[in-house]
């Protein structure tokens, strides 16, 4: 079933999704069902799969540095296909246009039709590592809402090369990333809002949002997104603090603010062990709250871990 389909079978009942990492190269899948296995008693309806841009690595060979191509956490479809069949649940592979060409996003999206997932989560990626800014591959998308065009075409039949005759069922829903605090490159929260609204207009079906760790942000980001003519749901995405090294890395990262209470109860832990446990009571407060404003889902981002989201998931489901 589709996202949105998820959505309005739930007549308004607040539904429960999480986002996973692909294991590194080389680690067994198990690791991700061991923390996947605790959360299905939620009933998460979907289940999104992150993915990962290429990296340069450098290796040496006789004092001379031989640069080459890698992929660390490669394997998103596959492992929204054995997600799928494993558990019986819908799967979100995340599609990117940094470290894609377009046929590459044909070929994937093709992959997916076969595999009979439905749901796609569109976005542009980062910079590389080296890069200061965003730089389009060659062959590939700048902008998300480009992609989104290209996956709305070929739901229709337009492919890259060829116009095919295509069935209902080769629809795709596209999600699409939001950002209550901005996206760390945009000039303005109302210039961010336009973008927004040109990946609805070019067939994105619902948005996700960043982290955020103050619902305000999160309620005023709607109210304006609604001002501005977006009218598809918008699904909090919201992540428990787990480490102290957090105060720091996810306003450098992500350029979001952490309200002060959180970060004097984060400040005054002894161990990551408290951070967690102040992370996991922050996070069911902040739940909480935007489960009574009739959030249509509570998407929480595992960083492939479940011991915190489970317990946030037993106070409120
Ligand atoms: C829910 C969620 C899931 C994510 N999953 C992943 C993942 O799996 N893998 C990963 O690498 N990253 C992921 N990201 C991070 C995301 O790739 C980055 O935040 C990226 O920098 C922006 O992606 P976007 O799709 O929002 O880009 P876009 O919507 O293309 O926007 C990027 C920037 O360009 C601006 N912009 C957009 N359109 C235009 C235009 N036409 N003209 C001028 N400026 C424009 C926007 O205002 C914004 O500042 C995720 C983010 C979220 C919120």
């Amino acid at each position: 079933m589709k996202v949105t389909e998820h959505i309005a079978a739930a007549q308004n009942k607040t539904l429960f999704s999480f986002e996973l990492v692909p294991p590194q190269k080389g680690k067994n899948i198990q690791e991700l069902y061991d923390n996947i296995d605790p959360l299905m008693e939620f009933n998460p309806p979907f289940i999104d799969v992150t993915t990962s841009r290429e990296e340069f690595i450098y290796l040496e060979k006789d004092g001379l540095y031989d640069r080459k191509v890698t992929r660390t956490r490669p394997g998103t479809v596959g492992i929204c296909a054995a997600i799928k069949h494993k558990y019986k649940v819908d799967t979100v592979p995340h599609v990117l246009c940094g470290g894609f060409t377009k046929e590459e996003t044909e070929y994937m999206l093709v992959d997916c039709q076969y595999l009979g997932i439905q749901n796609v989560m569109a976005l542009r990626g980062d910079a590389m590592k080296h890069q200061r800014y965003f730089e389009a591959t060659n062959g590939g998308h700048t902008y998300a809402y480009e992609l989104v065009g290209q996956i709305r075409d070929m739901c229709q039949g337009k492919y890259l090369h060829e116009t095919l005759k295509v069935s209902n069922n080769d629809d795709f829903c596209i999600g699409v990333a939001g950002y209550p605090e901005k996206h760390l490159e945009a000039p303005s929260l109302e210039f961010d809002l336009k973008k927004l609204k040109q990946k609805v207009d070019a067939g994105a079906d619902y948005i996700v949002t960043q982290m955020f760790f103050n619902n305000s942000k999160y309620f005023e980001f709607i109210e304006k997104a609604r001002e501005a003519g977006i009218t598809v749901p918008i699904i909090p995405g919201i992540k428990p603090i787990a480490v102290k090294k957090h105060l720091q890395l996810l306003p450098q990262v992500f350029k979001i603010d952490l309200p002060e209470d959180l970060i004097t109860a984060v400040d005054a832990c002894k161990d990551n062990k408290e951070v967690r446990q102040v992370g996991i009571e922050w996070c069911i407060a902040q739940s909480k709250e935007l489960k009574d404003a009739g959030v249509p889902v509570l998407h929480y981002y595992s960083m492939g871990k479940s011991d915190n989201i489970k317990k946030i998931a037993e106070a409120l489901f």
